[in-house]
């Protein structure tokens, strides 16, 4: 695991308990600055219980949280300053329009902020609508509106509680774009969802929390990851294939698809020889694809290996 000064978020231990229930279970979580870090599980795993921890908005009954390197809640004003969140719906004011929204905000805030209106409509994606009044806008308008409004603090690290509930295709696509430009611009987005298709597709990583517990956490490549990596090879002799590779040290087990064979390797480092081995057995191999697992299926096998619910 990375150390502190790299990681944004780092929790240690956290626990959280609301009478017998355990919301928030020993949680360690590490969350890398300069990404879209997913925080993924179903309704009630802890999710909104944990953001709620991080922002100061409860108190924890053990664990240490840090946040940029600094301990929370013990220094939680200076850095939350630097820290743009929205924990549930943001609510604004729907008879103002959304620049009369974030002047209203920008005014009770720092003089920097005001002028960091436009720039943030834009960065959202809202400024040829920042003139209309909030109550003509769309879920999704009002989401990234709400992102706008975290904007003008100009934080580093922002935290959104399931950002994409409700929002229609063409607004989960705007905006995972959104939260891929912030990411570009060196911001760090810590957002929470059910959606696994959604964090696979906007996050770099992601920890799983399942009953307060998180069970795995890494880049979505390392979380994807099957333990057996499978090679698709599209070839033209699948029979010699399958000869060729009974011995291989590389090879696990093969078996036939429509156009070639599948393999299962023992070593993750076994395609180019399995390649050479075919190529110089004289079989022709045109296609050799690794075979992903969604972050769906691995989430599905590793909440399903807990046990019954508390
Ligand atoms: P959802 O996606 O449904 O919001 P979640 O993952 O955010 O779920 P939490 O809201 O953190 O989950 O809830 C975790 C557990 O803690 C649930 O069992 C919930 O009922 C319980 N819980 C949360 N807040 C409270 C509270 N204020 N009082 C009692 N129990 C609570």
């Amino acid at each position: 695991m990375t150390t502190t000064s790299e990681n944004i978020i780092e929790t240690r231990g956290l626990t959280k308990r609301f009478g017998q229930r355990v919301a928030v279970a020993g949680v360690d979580v590490s969350v890398p600055r300069g990404c879209a870090f997913g925080f993924l599980g179903h309704n009630g795993a802890g999710k909104t219980t944990l953001i709620r921890l991080l922002l100061g908005l409860t108190q924890a009954d053990a664990g240490t949280m840090q946040i940029a390197g600094r301990p929370i809640p013990q220094e939680r004003a200076q850095v939350l300053a630097r820290v743009g969140a929205i924990v549930e719906e943001p609510h604004f004011h729907g008879h103002l329009t959304g620049r009369e929204n974030l002047r209203v905000i920008a005014a009770a805030r720092d003089p920097q902020a005001v002028s960091r209106i436009d720039g943030a409509l834009q960065r959202v994606g809202l400024s040829d609508r920042a003139g209309d009044r909030v109550r003509t806008y769309s879920q999704g308008m009002r989401q990234r509106l709400g992102v706008a409004r975290c904007l003008l603090a100009e934080p580093e690290l922002l935290i959104l509680d399931e950002p994409m509930n409700g929002l229609d295709p063409g607004g989960i696509l705007e905006f995972r774009k959104m939260i891929a430009e912030l990411v570009g611009e060196g911001r760090t987005v810590f957002l929470s969802s059910h959606l696994l298709d959604e964090v696979e597709k906007t996050c770099d990583a992601a920890a799983v929390i399942d009953r307060g517990r998180v069970i795995a956490q890494g880049s979505i490549g390392e979380l994807v990851r099957s333990e057996h990596a499978e090679l698709e090879i599209g070839c033209d002799r699948p029979e010699l294939a399958l000869d060729l590779l009974d011995s291989h040290d590389g090879v696990a087990a093969a078996q036939r698809i429509d156009d070639g064979i599948r393999v299962t390797l023992s070593s993750n480092d076994g395609a180019a020889s399995i390649n050479a081995r075919l190529v110089q057995g004289g079989v022709a191999v045109f296609r050799l694809t690794p075979v992903r697992e969604s972050l769906e299926q691995r989430f599905l096998e590793i909440t399903s290996q807990i046990g019954d619910p508390q």
